[in-house]
């Protein structure tokens, strides 16, 4: 068992971590931001493509790029990528189960909107599970993997990096996690349609690490099944 005793705030990231990459919501996603490019900016599909990426590697993510390169508006852009198909999302019971049983606070962290954690969530069938969603705009804007976006985080909710464990399937995002005292949980996935994301920024690889990574899985409902907690759940 992977002993978590010290843990009172459980902070997971959304997208490819509470859901399994392979089910490729997030393909959707990814697809409209490129949309969004091409009408917003009336470029071509590659240029489009290219723009985005470029933006996700110099700012994070490709939103924030938009934001200060093009004065888009957040809310305009995250209705319009965010429009996306849940039925690809199943019910999640035994996730559920797993996340009833951890003691102390759950929180959803994620670069996206409330709205898009509301509806994922409640897809999975486990939004009621979480005492608070951390979005974008909650972070003033500045997406993971900046420091000062875990910062405003943690003081925002009084919570104690070093009773805290971080859920992600972005190496860069555990990043500062780790350094700030954290436990860092790497969620891994074997979604091939990811090949073509800029090398070091995709969602880890089944058996990636790094040494900023406490714990690895690929099944982030089994690993939750698994760990030693403080005391069972009120
Ligand atoms: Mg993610």
């Amino acid at each position: 068992m992977t002993d978590l005793s010290h843990v009172e705030s459980w902070i997971f990231d959304l997208d490819n971590t509470l859901y399994a990459a392979e089910c490729q919501l997030f393909a959707q996603i990814d697809v409209r931001m490129a949309a969004f490019i091409r009408e917003h900016l009336s470029l071509d599909h590659d240029e489009a493509r290219r723009l985005q990426k470029h933006y996700y590697v110099k700012y994070g993510t490709t939103m924030s790029g938009l934001m200060t390169e093009h004065n888009v508006c957040p809310d305009t852009f995250m209705e319009f990528v965010h429009d996306i198909d849940l039925g690809v999302v199943p019910e999640n019971p035994s996730l559920a189960l797993a996340l009833t049983a951890l003691p102390g606070r759950k929180f959803i962290y994620t670069n996206g909107s409330v709205r898009h954690a509301e509806n994922v969530g409640q897809a999975l069938g486990i939004l009621h599970l979480f005492d608070e969603i951390f979005d974008i705009k909650a972070a003033g804007y500045a997406p993971k993997p900046m420091r000062e976006s875990y910062e405003l985080f943690l003081k925002s909710h009084g919570v104690d990096p070093t009773r805290a464990a971080m859920f992600e399937d972005l190496t860069q995002n555990l990043e500062a996690p780790h350094a700030l005292g954290m436990t860092t949980v790497l969620v891994c996935s074997d979604a091939a349609w990811l090949a073509d994301e800029p090398h070091d920024k995709r969602p880890a690889r089944i058996g990636e690490t790094a040494p900023h990574v406490h714990f690895a899985t690929n099944d982030i409902t089994a690993f939750l099944q698994n760990v030693r907690t403080a005391a069972p759940a009120a």
